[in-house]
């Protein structure tokens, strides 16, 4: 929570447009997130991920640092190069796309392409000749408290394949990627991930392919009740890893930093509506809010990411709490499994601050479900 952000809130109660909750991004949080990781890890090449925020306000001011973009649509390929990236600084990301969004990319002069299968491999070989390609490899994600999932990657066996493919058909096999689970909180993560990545190296340069790039992906995190180990002690611990693993042929890596970039640049203004309890003996109150699942806090799924939540009565005693959003579906809460912990005097009608809300909240934001506008939000 910055002076900045405090001044804002200040000023909007004060012109009574604190109405509905909103979304509040300090962007001088955003240039000293971007300098920490060029400073963490001065040899890879920035892709900020522009799905966590992709504001025009955070885009233009990350272009003008020199950021690249990882996108994975022709929308954000656009709105990339709307903020002053050009294409050359832009890589399509995503594993899954549509023959006819490929063509569109190579038309706006997009180079790269992530592929994490032989059927991709082909769509981008017939719209998009001569382009870079990347393999995605499938990694477990033991440690994120955002896993990813099976749903992107392949086993390494399969990854020299796609790229031995790749070349075949004319395109540039240029390298692999992984991602090691988004709000990864053990910095060894990449370790296991490079152990993979250099078995691909390996057998792809037995069979003629010279692999030039690794993409480390994502994953770094954004504080949010846990503490979580600061980007340098991530960028020591990827180079430790890649002396490890590559020696002294380390080859061009990347990053595709997201929630680290720009989560603890933002905060919530949010209000509570109600406070009730479900029968006289209810040890637990349940305390609804103008904002839930559907209105940005869509990452609450399964109570993965747990928000700091500051109120004007910290300090006071505190008792467990459900906490819930104000639509009228029942999936509609975000903590009851493990209660929050909120103050015995937070009353009706009082602001909370969401706390590390600048990533992932406002283009989950619903479009008007129950007749809640989307997510407001400024960035300062
Ligand atoms: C979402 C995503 C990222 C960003 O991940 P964070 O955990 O938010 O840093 C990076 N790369 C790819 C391919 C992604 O899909």
């Amino acid at each position: 929570m910055t002076e900045r952000i405090q001044e804002f809130l200040r000023h909007r109660r004060a012109e009574g447009r604190d109405t509905e909750p909103c979304l509040v991004v300090d962007l001088d949080v955003v240039r000293e997130n971007y300098f920490a990781f060029a400073t963490a890890l001065p040899d890879s090449r920035v892709f900020y991920a522009v799905k966590a925020n992709p504001a025009p306000e955070v885009l233009a001011l990350l272009a003008s640092l020199g950021s690249c973009f990882d996108t994975a649509s022709v929308a954000e390929i656009e709105m990339a190069l709307a903020a002053g990236a050009t294409a050359d600084r832009i890589s399509y990301g995503n594993t899954i796309k549509k023959e006819r969004d490929i063509a569109r990319a190579f038309a706006l002069g997009i180079r790269l392409f992530a592929v994490d299968s032989t059927a991709e491999v082909e769509k981008i070989a017939r719209v998009a000749p001569g382009a870079r390609v990347f393999c995605r490899i499938l990694y477990d994600c033991a440690g994120a408290e955002w896993p990813l999932s099976r749903k992107f990657g392949c086993d390494p066996e399969m990854a020299v394949e796609v790229l031995d493919l790749a070349k075949r058909l004319g395109l540039e096999a240029h390298g692999i990627s992984f991602h090691v689970g988004s709000q990864q909180r053990k910095v060894k993560a990449w370790d296991r991930a490079l152990a993979m990545a250099v078995t691909v190296f390996r057998d792809c340069a037995e069979r003629g392919i010279n692999l030039a790039m690794v993409n480390l992906g994502g994953g770094f995190p954004t504080r949010y009740l846990k503490d979580v180990p600061p980007v340098v002690q991530y960028g020591r611990s990827i180079f430790r890893a890649l002396r490890k693993h590559f020696g002294n042929q380390i080859p061009e890596t990347i990053i595709e930093p997201g929630r680290g970039m720009v989560g603890n640049a933002g905060v919530i203004e949010a209000e509570v509506v109600l406070i009730s309890k479900k029968s006289d003996e209810d040890e637990v109150r349940w305390v609804y809010l103008d904002i839930g699942k559907f209105g940005g806090l869509a990452e609450t799924m399964d109570e993965s990411i747990r928000y700091p939540i500051r109120t004007a009565h910290d300090g006071a005693e505190m008792a467990p709490c459900v906490l819930a959003g104000p639509t009228c579906d029942s999936a509609d809460v975000m903590y009851e499994k493990v209660p929050y912990m909120l103050p015995v005097t937070l009353e009706i009608g009082d602001k909370v601050l969401i706390e590390g809300t600048g990533a992932y909240t406002s283009t989950y934001a619903s479009v008007a479900f129950n007749g809640f506008n989307p997510l407001k939000s400024y960035h300062i």
